[in-house]
């Protein structure tokens, strides 16, 4: 049975208030005492469990997770809007990064991709993987040069693509789409990616389209999971029922701007997850959400209540 425990950052707030509180009243061994926490150092205690941190960052009408990997390394999945790259590089900066080791462009919209160039030119990288999809927008011109001036070359996003395999500790990332090439719609180009660690599952959708979700039903590929970044901002055109059935979340998160344009997101959407028991969290009502697990259990936080 997996433990779920939501916990909103104003409750984490209260309770560091309250300890601050009580630092004034009492003694430091008296406040340990009052938490119930063992000062003793235990030879004999195991090791802290490793953790792997999911942060969903609010960039308004975008998308932009940055991902702590449970072996130390970061991965970050699309920049948001060119004018979010300077508060996405802080808030990576922020949990004591310099180095991002996986940077992946879901599609070359600048709602994903706008950002990105800034970003890559303030960290060092591993590598960065993008589908096959061009565009001749001066955003993506632009990213592919910076790129190619760090010295890097772009490996191809596309399914049956393992980006990590690890064993110690046991965690995978893997890319599950794009399933084929040359689609219409660039939406449907969009990298789609597992990550596991033991018993939980994430899965991120960029904005992959019913298109992309059929065919990603028809390779197969496992796309059960836990936590789900809903595809295309929780768009109509994308969570078709029969992917969202399979997929089975208990969480979906939707990054969507407030009161954006496009009315992200739909109703039809939100109603096929909400039918199958997914609870919906949205980066414009709840800010940014971070997800952390040590593979047997998960923790959510909300920037906002
Ligand atoms: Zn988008």
């Amino acid at each position: 049975m997996k433990g779920i425990i939501k916990k909103s950052a104003s409750a984490v707030l209260c309770l560091l208030l309250a300890a601050a509180a009580a630092l004034t009243l009492c003694s430091c061994d008296q406040l340990y005492e009052f938490f119930n926490y063992d000062l003793s150092i235990d030879e004999n205690e195991p090791e802290p469990v490793a953790q792997l941190v999911s942060h969903y960052i609010d960039v308004g009408q975008g998308d932009c997770s940055f991902i702590e990997l449970p072996d130390g390394t970061t991965m970050l999945i699309d920049a948001g809007v060119t004018d979010m790259a300077d508060s996405i590089a802080n808030y990576i900066r922020n949990l004591g990064y310099d180095r991002i080791d996986y940077v992946v462009a879901t599609h070359p919209h600048s709602d994903h991709i706008g950002g990105m160039r800034r970003v890559i030119n303030q960290f060092d990288v591993g590598s960065v993987y993008m589908p096959k999809a061009e565009t001749d927008t001066y955003t993506y011109e632009k990213l592919l040069k910076a790129v190619k001036d760090k010295g890097l070359k772009i490996k191809t996003a596309k399914a049956g693509v393992n980006i990590v395999n690890s064993t110690d500790p046991v965690f995978k990332v893997d890319i599950i789409a794009p399933v084929k090439q040359n689609y219409e719609d660039l939406n449907n180009a969009s990298a789609v990616i597992k990550i596991s660690y033991n018993d939980i599952s994430f899965l991120y959708m960029g904005d992959a389209e019913e298109i992309s979700e059929q065919d990603i039903l028809s390779s197969k590929a496992d796309i059960r999971a836990d936590i789900v970044k809903v595809g295309h901002h929780g768009s109509y055109n994308s969570s078709c029922k029969e992917f969202v059935e399979a997929v089975g979340a208990s969480y979906g998160i939707i990054s969507c701007g407030k009161g954006n344009d496009y009315g992200h997101p739909h109703k039809k959407a939100v109603d096929r997850w909400e039918k199958t028991g997914t609870t919906l969290l949205r980066t414009d009502q709840c800010g940014t959400i971070t997800v952390s697990s040590d593979g047997t259990n998960y923790y959510i936080e909300t920037e906002k209540e």
